[in-house]
């Protein structure tokens, strides 16, 4: 699980983090919402160490994350992240992105990266492309590779941010099939998304960030149905 407490994050002299507090229980998934420069990104980049927190502690399974080469990489095989631009490496086959981590992080051999590799294309539904390349998929396509890429290191929690953000409006429901398949498998995920609809079916819980704090949290019902505060109502209004 994740503990976040009292987190807080500058760029300069610009605050983008406010005392964040939440904490994350295994097996739950967390939808994060709010508007553009709200701290979205910034607060998922910090729960993977890809940014540095300025203030505030920040837990995975109880151990403080700390910024040493070595920490970095043990906590990025816990805490792995998908990407609105899915980055595959375009001379690799399918099967050769997602074997990639555990044949370099894991150290496996080829046919047990392979093995993996397939296992989760399996999950994501593309077990017929396993020698596709890049070039030859669907975005909604590569970004399912993405995230079989960001499993095959079997991490714990997944984090994603806006990852149906860049695909044309007809291939985001294979894509958000695959993140309902992953929830319904007890993965934990934290996930940063516009599709509210979504976010209210997949999601246990919804965070309303606004202004680089943590506004509104609670069921995704509640938060989605009833929203309290005018900042809320009013995002939603604009989206939805
Ligand atoms: P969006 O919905 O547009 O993705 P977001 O909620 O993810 O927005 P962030 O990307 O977290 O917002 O940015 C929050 C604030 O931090 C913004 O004001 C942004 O300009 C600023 N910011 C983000 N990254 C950096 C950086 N590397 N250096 C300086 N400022 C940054
Ligand atoms: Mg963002």
């Amino acid at each position: 699980m994740i503990e976040i407490d009292h987190l807080s994050k500058s760029y300069g002299t610009h605050q983008v983090i406010k005392d964040v507090s939440l904490s994350i229980e295994a097996g739950e998934v967390l939808a994060i919402i709010g508007r553009s420069g709200s701290g979205k990104s910034t607060l998922l980049r910090c729960l993977n160490g890809l940014e540095q927190i300025n203030g505030g502690a920040l837990r995975v399974d109880g151990q403080a994350v700390s910024y040493d080469k070595r920490s970095l990489r043990q906590l990025r095989k816990r805490v792995a992240m998908v990407f609105q631009s899915y980055n595959l490496f375009p001379h690799l086959s399918a099967q050769d992105n997602v074997a990639l981590a555990p044949r370099i992080v894991g150290k496996l051999e080829r046919k047990a990266s392979l093995d993996i590799a397939h296992e989760m294309l399996g999950r994501v539904g593309l077990s017929d492309k396993h020698n596709a390349y890049p070039r030859d998929l669907s975005g909604g396509q590569q970004q399912r590779v993405a995230i079989a890429r960001a499993l095959a290191v079997r991490p714990e929690i997944l984090l994603l941010d806006e990852v149906t953000a860049a695909l044309d409006p007809e291939l985001v429901g294979e894509v958000l099939k695959v993140l309902g398949d992953l929830a319904g498998e007890g993965l934990t995920m934290v996930l940063v998304t516009h599709e509210i609809a979504f976010a209210r079916k997949a999601a246990n819980r919804v965070a309303f960030m606004h202004e680089g704090r943590i506004h509104e949290i609670g069921p995704a019902d509640d938060i989605i149905g009833n929203p309290q505060t005018p900042e809320l109502q009013r995002f939603l209004a604009s989206v939805i």
